[in-house]
């Protein structure tokens, strides 16, 4: 049924089309339901409205139920109820648009927090290497950007010398003022279109615009003075010098990963020696085939040291007042079946960086016991060896032990065996006290003790005062130009000196007769080099030694 807002019937349920139906419609109304068993009709009623009227069959043929509604009231229903329809669809788009684009802004906010984390350094808020990568991978892969333009980029990388000091002296919070400070002034001196970044701990990048290298050094070194600079608001005592070990590589092809370019900057850096300090190293194919070398002979090296590869020779020292033969130096020599002879200078830095020179070293020193100890067996006399001993032992403070114990089981007599140790030792980390105990110790175990090397480097005459050395030997590099007049002089006093405080003096490197008349003038104690012996395999060097005492003080 249907009513009206007031709750009456429009039309009662009616049981023929009596009533409300008009009469001259009737018939027609009849044959409509005759025909078709239902139907609707536009009619106007008594009161001359116009009605829809609607009939459907409750049982056919009988029953129908009539409905009738003013059209008036049918049409008005039907556009509110569109109206409100279109209105809910209308809030119900809108709304999903806006919950999606809300969506969409979060996914956006979030993704560029993200990114924020991802390529930005949370102590200098300023781009991390991250970014920076990200940042020279977009803008060197740049379709506008020439081959010409792309080979006068330099990818640039340094990190601060003694960081940990800072730390160390003026606290971690100093520490991170001066790694804030100093990507700040790399951003303030880089031009449009170059790019500065953090890498990890106390490291930076800089993608320059530059490919010449004195363009490049001048640009750094006019960036280290910017560092500096904040040197001058300080008293001079209080001054501090911030520098750079740094490496730059030069793009070459545009196309290789980034990684790669960066990788070689990071190499030209390792390359650095001190006396370079403040310059950038340029990356050179070099420098990878020299790592390739390091990487091969560690990876060897165990294989070797088990197979026996490694072979001591031995080169004497000869007594200049007498001619005789006084001791030897035992010098590692690496056979290998594939390389050949490898030469301690390839592969010392190599082990010392590793770490297996200790091992090394205790071979060759057990090696050289063992030759001692068969030469007494044989009831032949014997004569002090040296042994060279790697920086990286004094980082074991328990190292003497393992030497010591070597020489026991040998049965080797004190005062025969000598350890060499460069003067580098004493300016390293562990301290002159530590040494100075070391070799204490060393004598107490019944090792001599010699400085190796003395006046290649920043020789000290404070540290024979220090150190309770046997011996001193002199680096052949003193005895080059032997003709400068204040060469003989300062070697006069070298071995005055030597001798009032009992150390012996050995002059290494010795090739030619004028040296020797030299040392004898100086009263050098002994001589070592080329001008009596190469350093010789074991067997070699006794026979040689054996044809020098048959003609012995001929020298
Ligand atoms: P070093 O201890 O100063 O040894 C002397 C070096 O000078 C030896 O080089 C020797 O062959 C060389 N030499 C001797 N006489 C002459 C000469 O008249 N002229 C020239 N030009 N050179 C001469 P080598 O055997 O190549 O050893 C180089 C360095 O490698 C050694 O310098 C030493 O520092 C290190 N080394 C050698 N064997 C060992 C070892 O078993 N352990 C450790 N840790 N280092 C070793
Ligand atoms: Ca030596
Ligand atoms: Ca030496």
């Amino acid at each position: 049924n249907i009513l009206e807002a007031n709750g009456n019937y429009v039309l009662k349920t009616i049981k023929t089309f009596e009533g409300d139906i008009l009469p001259d419609n009737k018939e027609k109304i009849a044959e409509v339901i005759r025909d078709t068993g239902r139907g609707d009709f536009i009619l106007t009623d008594r009161q001359g409205v116009r009605q829809m009227l609607v009939i459907l069959p409750i049982i056919e043929g009988q029953w129908y139920q009539a409905s009738m509604v003013p059209v008036d009231v049918l049409r008005s229903s039907y556009i509110q109820t569109a109206w409100g329809i279109m209105i809910i669809i209308v809030v119900a788009c809108s709304l999903f648009i806006w919950l999606m684009s809300r969506q969409r802004k979060m996914a956006v906010n979030n993704q560029k927090m993200l990114m924020e984390l991802a390529y930005s350094d949370s102590l200098t808020g300023l781009r991390n290497f991250a970014g920076f990568k990200r940042e020279v991978e977009i803008f060197l892969s740049r379709p506008e950007i020439s081959r010409s333009e792309l080979t006068s980029y330099v990818l640039w990388y340094g990190d601060l010398r003694n960081f940990k000091l800072i730390n160390e002296s003026f606290g971690s919070r100093a520490g991170d003022d001066t790694l804030r400070y100093c990507m700040r002034v790399l951003e303030r001196n880089i031009f449009q279109g170059e790019l500065a970044g953090r890498g990890e701990e106390d490291s930076y990048y800089l993608c320059l615009r530059e490919s010449k290298e004195s363009a490049v050094r001048a640009r750094l070194e006019g960036i280290t003075e910017d560092i500096n600079s904040f040197n001058k608001k300080r008293e001079a005592d209080t001054a501090y010098c911030l520098a750079f070990r740094q490496g730059a590589y030069v793009v070459e092809e545009p196309q290789m990963d980034i990684t790669i370019i960066q990788d070689r900057a990071k190499t030209a850096c390792l390359w650095q020696q001190d006396h370079t300090l403040g310059e950038s190293v340029f990356y050179d194919n070099r420098f990878m085939q020299s790592l390739r070398q390091e990487h091969e002979l560690t990876a060897l090296f165990q294989g070797a040291l088990d197979r026996g590869e490694f072979l001591v020779y031995l080169q004497p020292k000869v007594r200049l007042s007498d001619g005789k033969t006084a001791g030897a130096e035992a010098l590692v020599r690496w056979r290998n079946p594939q390389r050949g002879m490898i030469f301690p200078s390839d592969f010392i830095p190599v082990l010392e960086k590793n770490g297996s020179i200790c091992k090394l070293d205790r071979y060759i020193f057990e090696k050289v016991c063992e030759l001692l100890a068969r030469r007494m067996q044989e009831g032949k006399a014997i004569f002090p060896v040296s042994v060279n001993l790697s920086r990286q032992h004094f980082k074991d403070p328990d190292f003497l032990r393992q030497f010591s114990e070597i020489a026991d089981k040998y049965h080797i007599p004190d005062g025969i065996l000598e350890l060499e140790l460069t003067e580098s030792i004493f300016f390293d980390d562990q301290g002159i006290e530590f040494v100075g105990k070391c070799i204490r110790r060393m004598h107490r175990l019944g090792f001599k003790c010699s400085l190796d090397d003395f006046g290649s480097g920043y020789s000290s005459l404070g540290l024979l005062r220090e150190f309770d050395v046997d011996t001193i030997k002199l680096d052949r590099r003193i005895f080059l130009d032997i003709s400068q007049p204040k060469a003989e002089d300062v070697l006069i006093c070298l071995t005055e000196l030597g001798r009032r405080l009992g150390v012996q003096i050995v002059a290494e490197g010795i090739e030619k007769q004028e040296q020797i008349a030299f040392l004898k003038r100086v009263r050098c104690d002994m001589v070592q080099g080329y001008f009596y012996s190469r350093p010789l395999p074991v067997e070699e060097f006794w026979e040689w030694l054996e044809k020098r005492q048959e003609g012995e003080g001929n020298q």
